[in-house]
């Protein structure tokens, strides 16, 4: 068969594959978004586990009207200009890629309007085809619904689970950007029904307890420590509380959620003697350093990182966990035979 050059569309879906999963993927990349954006107060709104609609709400900056044919461009965006800043990103996005996937499967509304504009604007755009931009009125901000994802990529459509499981999906998303910006007045509704409200706060135990509840809240144990320009810091919890499963094992990376395979180790093996087989420790870490020592464009979802320094933080996280641990009595509780 003769080569030949795809479709931008074809392009498009074949990209929006990589980057959209399901429902729970729309909501990370807007809430993300959102918070690159400054918001400081993000509603969600979804319907049928998002699979029949995804609203996001957010009173950030907002996308002014000549922006906003190239805020749904693929390899269109505000955030980084050449390849040197790649090494430097300090927001949660710069491939410019979310928009575009996603009103590329969907039918979609975008609704802006910047401080410095009378009006909002509003496009339309249904499976990649952009309706023409309208005023329309709306405080300033930005609103994105997403209707009907999938609809026109029926393989994707087929994987979709029931709205109960992309429910929880979602929901975990929406806990991995609330854990990690406590400054942000955030809500997540289902059908009506509010599934959390969370007021914005500096301190992150108490965003940590308006999530999860005494049980938790009150078992956090705090550790902190600074080592050649990495920071870590935050809770490991009592090991009188653990899980069946790592879920609970939430680490930021310069407030950016990941999963880290030899972290989650060096996790383990400070509770190493605390914990029944089969058992596994939570934890609410923050790691900071700067963007420069980390690769976060290794992954589409940029869900694992490389680090320059991989020893050394794996070395600082178990030291500082278990020095916190010798200085805890948590013989106390009954956790130590002696
Ligand atoms: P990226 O986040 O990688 O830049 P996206 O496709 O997610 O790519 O967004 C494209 C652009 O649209 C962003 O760079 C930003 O300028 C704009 N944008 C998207 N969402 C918002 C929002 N909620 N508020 C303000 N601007 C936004
Ligand atoms: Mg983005």
């Amino acid at each position: 068969m003769a080569i030949r050059k795809l479709s931008e569309s074809v392009i498009n879906k074949i990209a929006a594959g990589e980057v959209i999963e399901r429902p729970a993927s729309v909501v990370k990349e807007l809430l993300e978004n959102s918070i690159d954006a400054g918001a400081t107060q993000i509603e969600v709104t979804i319907e049928q586990g998002g699979i029949e609609m995804i609203r996001i709400t957010d009173n950030g900056g907002g996308i002014a009207k000549e922006d906003m044919p190239l805020a749904v461009t693929s390899h269109a965006t505000s955030k980084i200009t050449d390849a040197d800043d790649l090494f430097r990103v300090g927001t949660f996005g710069f491939r410019g890629e979310a928009l575009a996937s996603i009103t590329t499967i969907s039918q979609a509304m975008i609704r802006s309007r910047t401080a410095d504009s009378d009006c909002g604007y509003e496009l339309l755009i249904n499976g990649g085809q952009a309706e023409p931009i309208e005023p329309c009125g709306c405080p300033v901000g930005t609103t994105i619904e997403v209707r009907q994802l999938f609809y026109n990529t029926p393989v994707r459509q087929k994987f979709l689970k029931t709205p109960q499981t992309e429910k929880s999906h979602i929901a975990e998303a929406f806990a991995r950007v609330a854990l990690a910006n406590p400054q942000v007045q955030m809500t997540l509704m289902n059908n009506q029904s509010v599934v959390h409200q969370l007021a914005a706060t500096e301190s992150w135990r108490e965003r940590i307890s308006a999530f999860y509840g005494p049980e938790i809240a009150d078992n956090l144990i705090p550790v902190s420590s600074t080592e050649r320009e990495i920071s870590l810091n935050g809770f490991v919890v009592d090991p009188s509380i653990s899980r069946s499963n790592k879920r609970m094992q939430y680490l930021f990376l310069n407030r950016r959620y990941i999963r880290d395979h030899a972290l989650q180790h060096a996790l383990t093996e400070a509770y190493r003697g605390l914990l029944m087989v089969g058992r596994y420790p939570l934890c609410f870490l923050r790691l900071d350093m700067p963007p420069n020592m980390v690769d976060v464009n290794v992954h589409p979802a940029k869900l694992e990182v490389r680090f320059q320094n991989g020893g050394q933080i794996y070395k600082q996280l178990l030291a500082t966990i278990r020095e916190q641990f010798l200085s805890t009595d948590l013989t106390a509780k009954g956790h130590l035979s002696r």
